[in-house]
């Protein structure tokens, strides 16, 4: 789970990272409201969506007056922000954060991740700050400083000062940079964190060590416990596909095809995403039913297919273990004898109670295409979907 810029230096703050004073606010009168209580001459504000690259993108503005406040959340507030993380379709901007502006010394990249080779967390820090971490490795690879946590004694004061001296920061802040780091690495693995970035932690004209930008990904898996961050979450920066599957305890993946897919498990969900495009088709998304799904679990799972816009073609790809392919079956019969689907839908089920399966599939004079194999199932939805789409095209070329 993703948060706010905001929200993650109120969470860094509290492991004593600084960052400049600042102010939530809704709306533009809000926001310039905000600036005259923070005191000051100069303000920046910020877009709050969860992507990166918003100043590129026009979703940062220094300002010097509430009026340029005003004015520059007016044109925020409702728009949609791309970014270059954001795709086409962009992030809806409903709260800016307006900060005292600071004036900046010096940029500095930090970052905190989960290396899986050494299985410890890693610190990632460059003394090229402002600039995205990608950009980073690709044209200044040798400024790029790393180092690994030992979980058993934490992080280090001595490898907080080694990486100070490698990023050549002036021996009085070291202290400052070691308190920083410390922080986020405490808060990175006390709240089971599994990304902070702080692009750019900045040093000020006036020696301050202060985190200007502040982003925190959490483990959705540690969620249960940490209450104060499941909270953070914010569903308007959510694909609204995979937010509501993810209130129906469904595992949802929103892509850009048109051809919907409902597995069980992960691997074969990406097994069967391979095998469709092998087969000339593109994936709409795909969800995933678990383990031992009754039939109104599985129906669920594919009102919600179904209610995605893109879908043209919907391919059911069961191997039952804990499952069971006659639940799966009677799921898939209930949906199509309440709505009227008119795409066409591939079912290929394996494994338990697959005979018992076939037969409810069958018995139910449903216009189900049936398939054994994985390659059969994929160029029967294929070829029905392009079937589909030709009859379309003629439909709409004789009328
Ligand atoms: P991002 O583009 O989404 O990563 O947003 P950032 O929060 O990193 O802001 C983008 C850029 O705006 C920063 O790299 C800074 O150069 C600039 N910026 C942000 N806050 C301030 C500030 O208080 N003072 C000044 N002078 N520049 C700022
Ligand atoms: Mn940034």
């Amino acid at each position: 789970m993703d948060i706010h810029e905001y929200q993650a230096k109120e969470v860094l703050a509290s492991f004593g990272v600084v960052s400049p004073d600042g102010a939530l606010a809704y709306s533009p009168e809000q926001a310039a409201y905000r600036s005259r209580e923070l005191g000051g001459e100069r303000w920046v504000v910020k877009a709050q969506v969860h992507a990166g690259g918003r100043g590129k993108a026009g979703g940062v503005h220094v300002c010097d007056s509430d009026t340029a406040i005003y004015d520059a959340c007016e044109k925020l507030f409702g728009a949609k922000l791309v970014t270059h993380q954001t795709g086409p379709e962009g992030m809806g901007v409903y709260r800016v954060y307006v900060e005292k502006a600071v004036a900046i010394a010096r940029e500095i990249y930090l970052g905190f991740v989960l290396d899986r080779t050494s299985q410890r967390v890693m610190i990632v820090a460059s003394s090229e700050g402002g600039m995205e971490i990608e950009e980073i490795s690709a044209e200044k690879p040798e400024s790029i400083v790393r180092a690994t946590v030992e979980p058993a004694v934490g992080l280090r004061e001595f490898q907080c000062r080694q990486i100070a001296f490698k990023l050549g920061v002036d021996a009085g802040l070291v202290q400052q940079m070691v308190r920083t780091l410390q922080g986020c690495y405490r808060a990175f693995t006390e709240l089971d964190a599994t990304m902070v970035e702080i692009n750019p932690l900045v040093i000020t004209a006036d020696d301050q060590v202060v985190a200007l930008d502040a982003k925190m990904t959490f483990d959705d898996n540690a969620l249960f416990r940490h209450p104060q961050i499941s909270e953070l979450r914010d569903k308007s920066q959510e694909d609204p596909r995979e937010s509501r599957a993810a209130d129906r305890g469904l595992n949802y993946v929103g892509l850009d095809g048109n051809i919907g897919c409902i597995v069980n498990g992960a691997g074969l969900a990406m097994a069967t995403m391979d095998t469709i495009k092998l087969a000339g088709g593109e994936p709409a998304n795909f969800l995933d039913i678990g383990g031992g799904a009754t039939p109104d679990r599985v129906a669920k799972a594919f009102r919600l297919v179904l209610s995605d816009k893109k879908v043209q073609a919907i391919l059911v790809n069961i191997f039952a273990g804990i499952n069971r392919c006659d639940w799966v079956a009677e799921g898939v019969v209930q949906v199509l004898r309440e709505i009227e689907v008119d795409m066409p839908v591939v079912v290929r089920l394996a494994g338990t109670n697959v005979e018992q399966g076939q037969k409810i599939l069958a018995a139910s004079g449903l216009p189900i295409i049936r398939a054994t194999t994985l390659n059969q199932a994929a160029e029967r939805v294929v070829q029905a979907w392009q079937n589909d789409q030709a009859q379309g095209v003629n439909m709409r070329a004789a009328s």
